[in-house]
């Protein structure tokens, strides 16, 4: 339940616990596919009347590549949420606060999730295994699976160059 009445804070802090579809709209432009659902759970607790913190975690599964042979990677993404809910907007020079209305009635807690899956997410590409040997940069095979037959030393040197292309795209 991501969406919470101000009302619930009554009965003392309200537990928190979703689970969303990775094509959930909320993860459009995230830059990155998720291959099962987000899980979040938590706790939200009032801290007087205009103040909610929201203590929490997440966590779901990226579907990415691996950016030297390009091989199809799951990669389990967690995150630890700590956000505020105010309608006090002086508190809001804090990154990790989001604004309520005056007259809210309910707290949305999906702007967090969002903001710290954005966060967790890598960013900067991963690698199927620490010592992926790339795709030669000639002929394209997978040199995971055994050397091409290009002449190594060249090889070499192009699939650095390749590698830093690929970071320059990226
Ligand atoms: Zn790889
Ligand atoms: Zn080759």
């Amino acid at each position: 339940m991501l969406l919470v009445d101000l009302r619930e804070f009554a009965r003392g802090p309200v537990e928190t616990r979703a689970e969303l579809a990775g094509d959930d709209p909320l993860f459009e432009g995230l830059g990155a596919a998720l291959a099962g659902p987000v899980r979040v759970t938590g706790r939200l607790q009032a801290a007087g009347e205009a103040r909610f913190y929201w203590r929490g975690s997440l966590d779901t599964i990226v579907a990415t590549e691996c950016r030297r042979c390009l091989r199809a990677v799951s990669v389990a993404v967690k995150a630890e949420i700590h956000a505020l809910f105010t309608k006090d907007h002086d508190a809001l020079e804090d990154p990790d606060s989001y604004p309520l209305a005056r007259e809210a009635t309910e707290i949305d807690l999906r702007p967090a999730v969002r903001e710290e899956l954005l966060l967790a997410v890598p960013q900067w590409g991963v690698l199927c295994r620490d010592d992926c040997r790339g795709l030669c940069p000639r002929c394209g095979r997978d040199l995971n699976a055994g050397p091409c037959g290009c002449a190594s030393a060249v090889d070499h040197r192009w699939q650095e160059l390749a590698a830093f292309k690929g970071k320059l795209r990226e």
